[in-house]
């Protein structure tokens, strides 16, 4: 096992479908070439293949589904099955639910237990605004199908002031009635933020998350796994919520964090740009591939920053959210 000097490994994987996504939420990418796939994205028997190398060759336990949109991309149906026949203690799915009553029989077929469904207002009209397409009575359909089928799911909410500073707590009261963890992602200055001066107007910490729940509710901190990269609270009768403090409380110190990204390309860090093509290494035989996957590793392993997220170029919608 490739463990670093902070005593990391990986030992999660998001695994980045498609770039294309259905949305292109305002915080994310400009509107344009959402449907757009990266340029040579692997195929679903590629993919299978790179999980199956990287439970050998990087020690991965767990495997997130992500993209772009992953229910979009054609090789969620094979994909999803094949993933859950491997030896994973998880698989889980992160998506943004516009597509889930057309993807439901596949998803309740595998058996997967946890999906991450993304949802940043309960506002019908200013959610167009933000992701630019969809509608909010399609994500919460979704989420009633999902339940029904007894999934258990986190909804994962990006703050941001110009656009959905009034949901911090109407989100977390959707979320209380319906046994859901919320968490709140704290905005990081990634992809195209990170060349405006928006995003300083933008951000809202986790102090300021806090402050508004506290108005209504008392919280108190609670546990949360080694490599979690959310904080935890619980509200006495009401539930628990997170908030992933990238900025706040940064976890680059216990992340295990891998993302193969669906061109083939292996991210070790979301604050570097650095990355590692692995296309050529899945047609190699066995052990030469190992051999090499265990050196790019290294390399990936080497990508993590040691104390806090300083933000990238890179856009998650590319690289695997
Ligand atoms: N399409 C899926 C979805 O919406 O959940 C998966 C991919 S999406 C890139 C994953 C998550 O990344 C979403 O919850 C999205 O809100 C979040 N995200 C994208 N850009 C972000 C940014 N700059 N800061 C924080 N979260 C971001």
């Amino acid at each position: 096992m490739i463990v670093d000097s902070l005593g990391r490994r990986f030992r999660n994987l998001r695994l980045s479908l498609t770039a294309a996504c259905n949305y292109a939420c305002e915080y994310c990418v400009p509107d344009g070439k959402r449907l757009q796939t990266a340029a040579h994205e692997l195929s679903a028997a590629e993919m299978l293949r790179a999980v199956e190398l990287l439970i050998e060759a990087a020690g991965i336990e767990k495997v997130r589904i992500t993209g772009g949109e992953p229910l979009l991309s054609p090789k969620f149906d094979e994909l999803l099955p094949e993933l859950m026949g491997l030896p994973l203690t998880d698989v889980a799915i992160t998506t943004n639910g516009q597509l889930v009553a057309r993807k439901i029989d596949t998803i309740v077929r595998s058996g997967v237990k946890r999906i991450n469904l993304s949802l940043d207002t309960l506002d019908a009209e200013r959610f167009p605004v933000i992701a630019k397409s969809g509608d909010l009575e399609t994500v919460l359909h979704g989420i009633d199908l999902l339940q029904e089928a007894g999934v258990r799911l986190k909804v994962n909410m990006v703050p941001v002031r110009s656009l959905n500073a009034d949901q911090l707590v109407p989100l977390l009261e959707f979320c209380f009635e319906r046994g859901i963890e919320l968490r709140y992602i704290e905005l990081m200055n990634m992809g195209y933020l990170r060349s405006s001066n928006r995003y300083v107007h933008e951000f809202i910490g986790m102090e300021e998350i806090l402050h508004a729940i506290g108005e209504r509710y008392e919280y108190a901190r609670t546990d949360a796994p080694y490599d979690s990269t959310a904080v935890r609270f619980e509200v006495p009768g009401e539930g628990v919520f997170g908030i992933i403090a990238n900025e706040s409380e940064p976890f680059c110190s216990s992340c295990t964090r891998l993302r193969l990204a669906s061109n083939g390309h292996l991210y070790g860090c979301l604050s570097n740009t650095s990355s590692h093509a692995i296309a050529p290494i899945l047609s190699m035989s066995q052990h030469l591939a190992l051999a090499a996957l265990q050196r790019v590793m290294v390399a990936a392993l080497g990508d993590k920053q040691d104390l806090a997220f300083h933000g990238e170029t890179t856009v998650m919608k590319f690289i695997g959210g």
